[in-house]
């Protein structure tokens, strides 16, 4: 999704109350009655439908007919400018660049303060898949049903400022987190190539075993990364060190499936240096062993430390409920697509691996990725 900054400086004060208004009427209500936005932001009824439709136009609110009555809900790109705006009145953020990545769940964006330093923006998407059928197997979302996009984005944004910060203090390789608002994470920008776009280096054994002592380092305060992968380690340019992004799905040590977390961690990184480096080690992290080495220990739990800093145990079940939906509903849409399950099961064997890993080898990581993962030079326009 395009983030759109001219509408961050011309949208007026008015046109700010009612897309608040809209905010607020969702939070119980799907469709936000125009009588309600009109009620909510204090402004006369014939004033608010102007209003309303320039927002409209500008996709910041969008239209929906139902059967009872016709309202607005909240767009994406509304809540971005919300959470933009908050940022910018903060002072935290100035302007907006380049779009960078943009994944299942999240676009990542440069952005500057009013000093040109840049910094990473980073929106949560969530329930941009597969939601209608997640809604209808779950009812842990109770009243929120109907700002749920919103709710689990922001959700997922709070998880993720409230880990960075701990890891941060705690002084672990992760980018320093600047600010938080709605859905969105102001972080430090990192000069990396993330490390799937790596095809070699100078010591595969040392960035191993400096990997995998992460790990283990996370497990001694409490932690599980639970994505630990190439696409979530950066390798610092300059220095060659790797840093650790991307943590919604962290678990604690103490959750009923950590082993299953730890060691799925682990082979991540097991396959991908096999797979890229050709490089194999006897030696990985166990995580009963982990855990119950004494020496090397942390004196803190991190997963402790997180759940007493305001985003609670419920925040992170709720969360995680949600993605474990994601990923139900997901494996059931791909299993009616593909027809017999047998099917699927010949689709996922050795065959597809060994072709996967071929192409990876085959081709090096493409100039054009790398181009923009680190722009230079690009535009950066006001954000305010
Ligand atoms: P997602 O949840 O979509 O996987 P990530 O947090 O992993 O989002 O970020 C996606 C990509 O954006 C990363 O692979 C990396 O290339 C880039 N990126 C994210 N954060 C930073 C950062 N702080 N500095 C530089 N690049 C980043
Ligand atoms: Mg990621």
């Amino acid at each position: 999704m395009k983030l759109d900054a001219t509408d961050l400086r011309y949208v007026t004060s008015d046109e700010f109350r009612v897309l608040t208004a809209v905010e607020m009427g969702s939070k119980n209500h799907e469709v936000v009655p125009t009588t309600l936005i009109a009620q909510i932001s204090g402004l006369r009824n014939g004033g608010v439908n102007k209003l309303i439709g320039s927002l409209a136009k500008r996709n910041l609110v969008a239209k929906v007919q139902n059967s009872k009555y016709d309202g607005y809900r909240l767009t994406y790109g509304g809540y971005d400018f919300l959470a933009m705006r908050a940022l910018s009145k903060r002072e935290s953020m100035y302007s907006v660049g380049n779009q960078i990545g943009v994944g299942k769940e999240s676009d990542i964006h440069i952005v500057a303060d009013s000093e040109g330093r840049e910094m990473v923006l980073k929106l949560h998407r969530l329930g941009r898949i597969s939601f209608r059928t997640i809604k209808q197997n779950r009812d842990y979302l109770g009243k929120r049903k109907s700002a749920s996009w919103m709710y689990m984005s922001r959700l997922a944004a709070q998880k993720e400022w409230a880990f960075m910060k701990v890891l941060h203090e705690h002084g672990f390789p992760v980018p320093t987190p600047i600010d938080q608002a709605r859905h969105c994470i102001l972080m430090e920008f990192i000069d990396a190539y993330p490390l799937r776009q790596i095809a070699d280096v100078p010591s595969p054994g040392k960035l191993y075993s400096s990997l995998m002592d992460l790990i283990v380092r996370f497990a001694r305060a409490g932690l599980i990364h639970g994505d630990f992968n190439e696409f979530n380690i950066l390798i610092r340019r300059e220095s060659g060190e790797p840093v650790v992004i991307d943590f919604p799905q962290m678990v604690s040590t103490s959750h009923e499936n950590a082993e299953w977390y730890f060691n799925r961690d682990v082979e991540c990184i097991k396959t991908f240096f096999r797979r890229r480096f050709r490089y194999e080690s006897a030696l990985y992290p166990k995580f009963q062993r982990t855990l119950a080495n004494e020496e090397g220990g942390e004196d803190f739990r991190l997963d402790v430390v997180v759940a007493a800093s305001g985003f609670s145990r419920k925040d992170m079940k709720v969360l995680e409920e949600y993605m474990e939906g994601v990923k139900e509903a997901e494996s059931e849409h791909h299993r009616s697509d593909s027809g017999e399950e047998e099917e699927e099961g010949s689709e996922d064997d050795g065959s597809q691996s060994d072709e996967e890993e071929r192409e990876e080898e085959e081709a090096p990581p493409p100039e054009k990725e790398i181009d923009q993962a680190l722009p230079r030079g690009r535009s950066i326009s006001p954000a305010h």
